[in-house]
């Protein structure tokens, strides 16, 4: 399991440093590696369009 992030993505930024194992990449959307997900929801929590979600 991991989250992912849906085309909601704004490319805001603000799930990038909340995550405790480094996951997320930046982009047009952002990106979360599947293999280094950890799914801890931290990311979800501070997005403001609700684009990661789990899978
Ligand atoms: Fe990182 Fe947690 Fe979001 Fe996975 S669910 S990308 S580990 S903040
Ligand atoms: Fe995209 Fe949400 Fe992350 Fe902002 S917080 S970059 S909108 S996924």
């Amino acid at each position: 399991m991991a989250y992912t992030i849906n085309e909601d993505c704004i490319a805001c930024g603000a799930c990038q440093p909340e995550c405790p194992v480094d996951a997320i990449s930046e982009g047009d959307i952002y990106v979360i590696d599947p293999d280094v997900c950890i799914d801890c929801g931290a990311c979800a929590d501070v997005c403001p369009v609700d684009a990661p979600q789990p899978e």
